[in-house]
């Protein structure tokens, strides 16, 4: 069988290990395997589930065989290859961007959403180790259909299209982030065995956009922590130059300059693989943080979907292109830039209006609700009586009254539009 049928048979085998899960095992037995219970509840609180034990099988077995839980397990994964395969079938071939923030951006989003916040939680609050295994149920931490399915098609099938192969795992992926240290230091690792007549085969085939001539042919292994242990270039190389093999890691021959690698994706066919954005880091950078925090949590959105969207786009707008109509360009970036700076206003009208709130600030509170529920497509009644509730305090029967209203529309069965109206004394 060769390498790449026993890849497609191993996940072929995890997706239905997923459904017996689903359909089988459910929260009776096993909870929610998510990477993010490991922060969410071990970090935070000290509880051992089962998706803590998940991180935690992949962060050991990482340190011996390097990121193979991303080559040969993960469904995010596999749905990005095909989607790869799906468009090279259709004749689409993107070209996979090069950037350095493939390094950068998934931590800053490990970091920022998953590790800071669980960890400040912890600190001021009392943490005692503790084992729930069947909690929390399967779907717990995950979004409802509509939401889970458009996030599927943005990080599986358009960030392919748009960032290449692998665009979700190389720009966005926290787990992957939280396995690079691991693998920085994993002992089986893809190295040069035999002579390699420079052919960039191996580059040619890795999925996630590793120059490997290069790195082999410098450090004697494949150095990147991107590496997902896939050995599709070991498979692909002609001269079979390339072994995936054991070395003791005392004896590991690591050099500082193996984490900055200035001069991979120099060679010229090299650079005609890559589309090469280096030059435009910082500002793909910043755009995207600013764009992914301004939809970030709006109509149920969750990170992975919201970052997903904010890098499509803002890639979108430092992208040179060409188009038969020289008003279209940017007319389609102003588009965008007004998109998001109209979130961004929903974003902070939300945030300041709950902040305000909480402080009992009911005057400036309402000001900013208002402002959000005007400027936000998605009607909210959890909104729509806090205000009735502050206009209340204000002595403002009328107003509120029409949101009481409202937010009774909004939720008929709410027993919140209700409590309302009968503390304003009024009939539903
Ligand atoms: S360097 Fe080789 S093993 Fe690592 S991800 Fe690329 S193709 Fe797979
Ligand atoms: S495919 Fe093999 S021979 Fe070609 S560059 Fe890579 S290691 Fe060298």
């Amino acid at each position: 069988m060769s390498l790449l049928k026993l890849r497609i048979s191993v996940l072929i085998i995890v997706h239905v290990l997923i459904l017996a899960h689903v359909l089988f095992w459910g929260s009776d037995t096993i909870g929610s395997l998510d990477f993010q219970e490991f922060f969410h509840a071990f970090v935070k609180h000290g509880i051992i589930n089962a998706g803590g034990i998940l991180v935690l099988l992949a962060f050991f077995t990482t340190l011996i065989f390097g990121r193979f839980f991303c080559g040969w397990a993960c469904h995010f994964g596999a749905l990005q290859e095909l989607c790869w395969w799906l468009l090279n079938k259709l004749g689409v071939k993107p070209k996979t961007v090069d950037s350095k923030l493939v390094t950068i951006l998934p931590i800053v989003i490990l970091l920022n959403f998953y590790v800071i916040p669980n960890l400040l939680y912890a600190i001021d609050h009392p943490w005692g180790l503790s084992l729930s295994i069947n909690s929390p149920e399967i779907w717990a931490f995950l979004p409802g259909w509509i939401i889970g399915t458009l996030t599927f098609f943005i990080d599986g099938f358009l960030i392919v299209y748009f960032l290449g192969r692998k665009g979700f795992c190389r720009f966005l992926c926290p787990w992957g982030a939280f396995l690079k240290l691991p693998n920085s230091l994993a002992m089986f690792k893809v190295r040069k065995t035999g002579n390699c007549t420079e052919c960039h085969e191996c580059t040619t085939h890795c999925p996630v956009g590793i120059d490997v001539s290069y790195e082999i042919n410098t450090y004697q292994k494949v150095t990147s922590t991107n590496c997902t242990s896939c050995l599709m270039c070991t498979a692909g190389c002609p001269e079979n130059a390339l072994s995936y093999r054991f070395e003791n890691p005392l004896k590991e021959d690591i050099k500082i300059s193996q984490f900055i690698k200035q001069k991979q994706f120099s060679h010229q066919h090299i650079r005609e693989l890559f589309t090469s954005i280096r030059g435009k880091d910082i500002t793909l950078l910043i755009l995207t943080l600013l764009a992914g925090y301004a939809i970030d949590g709006l109509y149920g959105m969750g990170h992975f979907m919201a970052f997903g969207i904010a890098i499509i786009s803002s890639y979108f707008i430092i992208k040179k292109q060409s188009y038969n109509f020289r008003w279209l360009k940017p007319t389609l970036n102003s588009l965008i830039v007004f998109c998001f700076l109209w979130h961004g206003a929903i974003k902070f009208s939300i945030s300041q209006g709950l902040t305000q709130f909480d402080s009992n600030n009911y005057i400036s509170s309402i000001a900013h609700l208002e402002r959000a529920v005007y400027l936000y497509p998605k009607p909210i009644g959890r909104f729509h009586l806090l205000l009735g509730e502050m206009y209340l305090a204000q002595g403002d029967k009328i107003s509120s009254l029409k949101h009481a209203k409202i937010a009774k529309n909004i939720n008929p069965n709410h027993e919140g539009p209700i409590q309302l109206f009968e503390h304003i004394g009024s009939k539903p």
